[in-house]
Protein backbone atom coordinates (compact mmCIF):
# COMPACT_ATOMS: atom_id res chain seq x y z
CA UNK A 1 0.00 0.00 0.00
CA UNK A 2 1.29 3.31 -0.57
CA UNK A 3 1.31 6.43 1.51
CA UNK A 4 1.27 10.13 0.20
CA UNK A 5 2.41 12.51 2.92
CA UNK A 6 1.95 16.33 2.58
CA UNK A 7 3.95 18.28 5.29
CA UNK A 8 3.70 22.42 4.82
CA UNK A 9 5.30 25.05 6.94
CA UNK A 10 7.61 27.90 7.82
CA UNK A 11 11.39 27.98 7.95
CA UNK A 12 13.43 25.83 10.53
CA UNK A 13 10.01 24.62 12.15
CA UNK A 14 11.15 20.73 11.85
CA UNK A 15 9.56 19.77 8.69
CA UNK A 16 12.08 18.64 6.90
CA UNK A 17 13.24 16.46 9.21
CA UNK A 18 10.25 14.80 10.22
CA UNK A 19 9.75 14.36 6.02
CA UNK A 20 12.88 12.77 6.11
CA UNK A 21 12.00 10.28 9.25
CA UNK A 22 8.53 9.46 7.85
CA UNK A 23 9.98 8.91 4.22
CA UNK A 24 12.41 6.82 6.16
CA UNK A 25 9.88 4.67 7.97
CA UNK A 26 7.56 4.17 5.36
CA UNK A 27 10.41 3.78 2.71
CA UNK A 28 9.22 6.10 0.20
CA UNK A 29 11.30 9.13 -1.87
CA UNK A 30 11.36 12.81 -0.26
CA UNK A 31 11.36 15.56 -1.54
CA UNK A 32 12.44 19.00 -0.31
CA UNK A 33 10.62 21.20 -2.13
CA UNK A 34 12.70 24.19 -0.60
CA UNK A 35 15.64 22.76 -2.33
CA UNK A 36 13.97 23.76 -6.25
CA UNK A 37 13.29 27.44 -5.25
CA UNK A 38 16.89 27.39 -3.63
CA UNK A 39 18.53 25.76 -6.22
CA UNK A 40 16.98 28.54 -8.82
CA UNK A 41 17.73 31.57 -6.40
CA UNK A 42 21.50 29.71 -6.97
CA UNK A 43 21.06 29.75 -10.71
CA UNK A 44 19.91 33.04 -11.88
CA UNK A 45 22.93 34.11 -9.17
CA UNK A 46 25.68 32.28 -10.62
CA UNK A 47 24.26 33.28 -14.37
CA UNK A 48 24.71 37.29 -12.54
CA UNK A 49 20.91 37.70 -13.30
CA UNK A 50 18.95 39.36 -10.99
CA UNK A 51 16.44 37.47 -8.85
CA UNK A 52 13.60 39.63 -9.69
CA UNK A 53 14.30 38.23 -13.75
CA UNK A 54 11.52 36.30 -14.52
CA UNK A 55 12.38 35.15 -17.89
CA UNK A 56 15.38 33.78 -17.07
CA UNK A 57 14.34 32.56 -13.17
CA UNK A 58 11.74 30.31 -15.00
CA UNK A 59 14.41 28.93 -18.16
CA UNK A 60 16.16 27.99 -14.43
CA UNK A 61 13.22 26.58 -12.63
CA UNK A 62 12.68 24.36 -16.17
CA UNK A 63 15.84 22.82 -16.23
CA UNK A 64 16.53 21.55 -12.82
CA UNK A 65 16.55 17.78 -12.43
CA UNK A 66 14.96 16.59 -9.47
CA UNK A 67 18.36 14.60 -7.91
CA UNK A 68 22.00 15.99 -7.78
CA UNK A 69 21.14 19.50 -5.96
CA UNK A 70 24.65 20.44 -4.05
CA UNK A 71 22.50 20.31 0.22
CA UNK A 72 26.14 22.18 0.75
CA UNK A 73 25.63 25.07 -1.81
CA UNK A 74 21.94 25.33 -1.44
CA UNK A 75 21.44 25.13 2.29
CA UNK A 76 22.84 27.95 3.21
CA UNK A 77 21.64 31.00 5.06
CA UNK A 78 21.50 33.92 2.07
CA UNK A 79 20.51 31.23 -0.25
CA UNK A 80 17.04 30.66 1.93
CA UNK A 81 16.42 34.11 2.02
CA UNK A 82 17.19 34.42 -2.10
CA UNK A 83 15.16 31.16 -2.70
CA UNK A 84 11.99 33.03 -0.75
CA UNK A 85 12.40 36.31 -3.39
CA UNK A 86 12.15 33.72 -6.61
CA UNK A 87 9.63 31.80 -4.42
CA UNK A 88 7.30 34.74 -4.84
CA UNK A 89 6.95 35.00 -8.61
CA UNK A 90 4.24 33.35 -10.15
CA UNK A 91 5.81 31.93 -13.63
CA UNK A 92 9.03 30.25 -10.96
CA UNK A 93 5.99 28.53 -9.02
CA UNK A 94 4.14 27.32 -12.21
CA UNK A 95 7.18 26.36 -14.06
CA UNK A 96 8.02 23.98 -10.76
CA UNK A 97 4.47 22.56 -10.31
CA UNK A 98 4.76 19.44 -12.73
CA UNK A 99 7.84 17.71 -11.62
CA UNK A 100 6.56 18.26 -8.07
CA UNK A 101 2.74 16.27 -8.73
CA UNK A 102 5.05 13.87 -10.98
CA UNK A 103 7.19 13.29 -7.92
CA UNK A 104 4.05 12.99 -5.97
CA UNK A 105 2.23 10.39 -8.14
CA UNK A 106 4.94 8.08 -7.72
CA UNK A 107 2.89 4.24 -7.11
CA UNK A 108 4.86 3.68 -3.97
CA UNK A 109 3.77 6.75 -2.31
CA UNK A 110 5.90 9.63 -1.65
CA UNK A 111 6.71 12.21 1.57
CA UNK A 112 7.11 16.04 0.01
CA UNK A 113 7.84 19.20 2.18
CA UNK A 114 7.25 22.69 1.84
CA UNK A 115 4.73 25.33 1.95
CA UNK A 116 2.12 24.86 -0.78
CA UNK A 117 1.98 21.14 -0.38
CA UNK A 118 -1.20 20.38 1.09
CA UNK A 119 -2.97 23.74 -0.45
CA UNK A 120 -1.35 23.78 -3.90
CA UNK A 121 0.91 20.47 -4.94
CA UNK A 122 -0.80 17.59 -3.91
CA UNK A 123 -4.69 19.04 -2.68
CA UNK A 124 -5.78 15.28 -2.53
CA UNK A 125 -3.07 13.68 -0.18
CA UNK A 126 -4.75 11.90 2.70
CA UNK A 127 -2.26 12.91 4.99
CA UNK A 128 -1.12 16.60 5.29
CA UNK A 129 0.51 18.06 8.47
CA UNK A 130 1.40 21.61 9.33
CA UNK A 131 4.02 21.64 11.46
CA UNK A 132 4.92 24.78 13.48
CA UNK A 133 7.25 26.12 15.98
CA UNK A 134 7.73 29.47 18.23
CA UNK A 135 9.72 31.64 15.69
CA UNK A 136 12.56 31.98 18.91
CA UNK A 137 12.57 28.13 18.53
CA UNK A 138 13.21 28.09 15.27
CA UNK A 139 15.64 30.64 15.76
CA UNK A 140 17.49 28.21 18.04
CA UNK A 141 17.70 25.21 15.68
CA UNK A 142 18.53 27.16 12.47
CA UNK A 143 21.65 28.91 14.62
CA UNK A 144 22.61 25.29 15.49
CA UNK A 145 22.18 24.39 11.78
CA UNK A 146 24.27 27.07 10.68
CA UNK A 147 27.03 26.64 13.28
CA UNK A 148 26.94 22.80 12.60
CA UNK A 149 27.74 24.15 8.97
CA UNK A 150 30.56 26.54 10.35
CA UNK A 151 28.94 29.51 9.51
CA UNK A 152 28.46 31.50 13.01
CA UNK A 153 25.17 33.95 12.93
CA UNK A 154 24.45 36.23 16.23
CA UNK A 155 21.05 34.11 16.92
CA UNK A 156 18.88 38.03 17.06
CA UNK A 157 19.89 38.54 12.99
CA UNK A 158 18.78 34.81 12.70
CA UNK A 159 16.04 35.58 14.33
CA UNK A 160 14.91 38.69 12.26
CA UNK A 161 15.67 36.23 9.25
CA UNK A 162 12.75 34.05 10.12
CA UNK A 163 10.49 37.04 11.30
CA UNK A 164 11.19 38.64 7.71
CA UNK A 165 10.93 35.23 5.69
CA UNK A 166 7.54 34.08 7.38
CA UNK A 167 6.30 37.80 6.21
CA UNK A 168 7.43 37.11 2.64
CA UNK A 169 6.18 33.54 2.03
CA UNK A 170 2.71 33.95 4.22
CA UNK A 171 2.62 37.10 2.41
CA UNK A 172 2.66 36.68 -1.60
CA UNK A 173 -0.08 36.38 -3.41
CA UNK A 174 1.06 33.15 -5.27
CA UNK A 175 0.19 29.99 -3.09
CA UNK A 176 1.09 31.80 0.26
CA UNK A 177 2.84 29.30 3.42
CA UNK A 178 -0.81 28.55 5.25
CA UNK A 179 -2.05 25.07 6.66
CA UNK A 180 -4.53 23.25 4.07
CA UNK A 181 -7.78 23.25 5.59
CA UNK A 182 -7.90 19.70 6.30
CA UNK A 183 -4.60 19.71 7.74
CA UNK A 184 -3.37 18.44 10.85
CA UNK A 185 -0.96 21.21 12.74
CA UNK A 186 1.75 19.71 14.79
CA UNK A 187 3.09 22.32 17.25
CA UNK A 188 6.78 21.21 18.01
CA UNK A 189 8.28 23.83 20.48
CA UNK A 190 8.41 21.86 23.02
CA UNK A 191 9.16 18.54 20.73
CA UNK A 192 12.49 16.86 20.83
CA UNK A 193 12.79 15.11 17.43
CA UNK A 194 11.54 11.31 18.66
CA UNK A 195 8.62 12.98 20.28
CA UNK A 196 8.07 15.06 16.80
CA UNK A 197 8.27 12.26 14.86
CA UNK A 198 5.91 9.47 16.97
CA UNK A 199 3.47 12.29 16.82
CA UNK A 200 3.29 12.71 13.07
CA UNK A 201 3.45 9.09 12.75
CA UNK A 202 0.60 8.93 14.67
CA UNK A 203 -0.98 11.41 12.44
CA UNK A 204 -0.64 9.53 9.46
CA UNK A 205 -1.33 6.21 10.92
CA UNK A 206 -4.67 7.30 11.95
CA UNK A 207 -5.41 9.36 8.71
CA UNK A 208 -4.16 6.44 6.46
CA UNK A 209 -4.41 3.48 7.96
CA UNK A 210 -2.49 0.48 6.14
CA UNK A 211 -3.37 -2.89 5.16
O1 LIG B 1 12.08 25.11 3.12
P1 LIG B 1 13.20 26.06 2.76
O2 LIG B 1 13.59 26.96 3.86
O3 LIG B 1 14.36 25.35 2.15
O4 LIG B 1 12.60 26.96 1.59
C1 LIG B 1 13.27 28.07 1.08
C2 LIG B 1 12.23 29.05 0.54
O5 LIG B 1 11.61 28.47 -0.60
C3 LIG B 1 11.08 29.36 1.49
O6 LIG B 1 11.34 30.45 2.35
C4 LIG B 1 9.94 29.66 0.54
O7 LIG B 1 9.93 31.00 0.15
C5 LIG B 1 10.25 28.83 -0.67
N1 LIG B 1 9.41 27.64 -0.78
C6 LIG B 1 8.15 27.80 -1.30
N2 LIG B 1 7.35 26.72 -1.52
C7 LIG B 1 7.77 25.50 -1.19
C8 LIG B 1 9.05 25.30 -0.61
C9 LIG B 1 9.84 26.41 -0.40
O8 LIG B 1 7.73 28.92 -1.59
N3 LIG B 1 6.97 24.45 -1.45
Amino acid sequence: MSVLIAIDGPAASGKGTLARRLARHFNVPHLDTGLLYRATAAGLLAQGARLDDVDQAVAVARGLALTDFNEDTLRGREMGEAASVVAAIPEVRDALIEAQRRFAARPEGAVLDGRDIGTVICPDAPVKIFVTASPETRAQRRALELAGRGEKVEFEAILEDIRKRDARDSGRSSAPLKAAEDALTLDTTKLGIEEAFAAALKIVTEKAPRG
